[in-house]
């Protein structure tokens, strides 16, 4: 079994999930008292958003950079980013380490592909749903076209990622305000919707959506498992074969 080196803490609410997640499926699949191999590094979020919202993206790379450096001289055979929105600085990491990198998107828009659908609303933090660094990854690499919410609801949808879920709160009203726009985006055509954020899946499930939804948290876990059992190494700067449907 490979060790994976994780990108963590960003937020702990949704890194928990992975943690179980992730040995979860190595038992199911290995069965007795196996467990996965991994390495942690969990960042304080605060300093993480602030660098965020202050647009200090330059920085924020570097010190992910930094401690990939740390978890590939521990031992990590590669590298999981617990978040979507720190995949903007995906490449600047990827260069600074040689490790391979297991993107949140590419295995995403791989389940999605696998399910035969093309078109897709997506539910993330400002950041990911208004810039090209996710949404364009899944047009260019894998055809899907991606609608977001218009402005007023990218707002609320962003607010509640991180006044509410980075925090541990859990509010039914919030719950309706996600499922009335998850609506909007299936009345325009949505097929299915990405929770494109790793909290998101605390506040809503599929009882939620008329539409299948595509938990990037669940998703991410379950690759990294296909990677570290894998019996070849993990294919380096491209997409995972091995994704599972
Ligand atoms: N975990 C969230 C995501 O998947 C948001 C927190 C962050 O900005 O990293 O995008």
């Amino acid at each position: 079994m490979k060790t994976i080196g994780l990108l963590g803490g960003m937020s702990w609410e949704s890194t928990t999930i992975y943690y179980r997640l992730l040995n979860q499926h190595v038992k199911e699949r290995l069965g007795g008292l196996h467990s996965a191999k991994c390495l942690l590094y969990s960042f304080d979020f605060e300093e993480v958003q602030r660098l965020q919202h202050q647009g200090q993206w330059e920085e924020a790379g570097d010190l992910l950079a930094r401690t990939a450096r740390l978890l590939e001289g521990a031992g990590a055979d590669f590298l999981v980013i617990c978040t979507n929105t720190m995949h903007k600085v995906a490449e600047q990491i990827q260069q600074e380490v040689s490790l391979p990198l297991l993107h949140i998107a590419d295995a995403t828009a791989e389940r999605i592909r696998k399910n035969g659908l093309g078109k897709v609303g997506l539910l993330a933090t400002g950041f990911t749903m208004e810039q090209d660094f996710y949404k364009g990854r899944l047009h260019q690499k894998y055809g899907l076209d991606v609608l977001v919410p218009e402005p007023r609801d990218r707002e609320v949808v962003h607010q509640i990622i991180y006044q509410e879920l980075c925090r541990g709160v859990i509010k039914p009203d919030s719950r309706q305000r996600y499922r009335e726009i998850i609506s909007r985006l299936v009345e325009q055509g949505a097929e299915a919707i990405i929770l494109g954020c790793t909290e998101i899946t605390l506040l809503v499930n599929q009882d939620d959506s008329p539409v299948p939804l595509f938990d990037t948290t669940a998703i991410h876990a379950e690759a990294a498992v296909d990677w570290a059992l894998a019996v070849d190494a993990p294919p380096a700067h491209r997409a995972n074969p091995a994704t599972s449907a």
